[in-house]
């Protein structure tokens, strides 16, 4: 079981992850205002932070960025989810600090498989410096980690 802080202003959205959330086990909680999301992260000790990317007042951007440089919590693992999937979005989003990255309408299966990976932690990233791992893409490790883009 894994506290698990879900940041998201649409209502179905809280209760769905919730309820997938807790199906699988673990305790979420949920913040509706990103304003109060880093206070509540706080608060609440999570294992895993999942947040929605169009937020208003504090983006989902911001609020990953403020999370990571947080001394308590900045080694926390971060899931965004965004309903809007433009080039460059996963990009940006990875150099905010979020380490996985899942599209709306969620797949239930993908968002699980998702949340385990994240809490499994063997694969912590280096968070010190998140800008510099922007200018990293040359070391991308293929064109199947590239995804995003479907022809079908
Ligand atoms: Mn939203």
């Amino acid at each position: 079981m894994a506290k698990i802080l879900i940041v998201e202003d649409n209502a179905l959205n809280i209760k769905l992850f919730c309820d997938l959330l807790a199906a699988h086990g673990h305790e979420p909680e949920a913040v509706t205002d990103s304003r109060t999301a880093l206070d509540a992260a706080r608060a609440f000790d999570p294992d895993l932070v999942i947040t929605d990317i169009q937020l208003p007042h504090v983006s989902g951007l911001d609020l990953i960025r403020l999370i990571r440089k947080d001394d308590e919590l900045g080694r926390v693992p971060i899931m965004a989810v965004t309903a809007y999937s433009a080039r460059g979005d996963e990009e940006r989003i990875r150099a905010a600090g979020a380490q996985a990255y899942v599209s709306k309408p969620i797949s239930v299966v993908r968002f699980a498989e998702t949340v385990d990976e994240l809490l499994k932690g063997d694969d912590t990233p280096e968070i010190d410096n998140p800008e510099s791992q922007a200018n990293q893409s040359d070391e991308s490790p293929g064109p199947s980690e590239a995804g995003g883009e479907e022809d079908a």
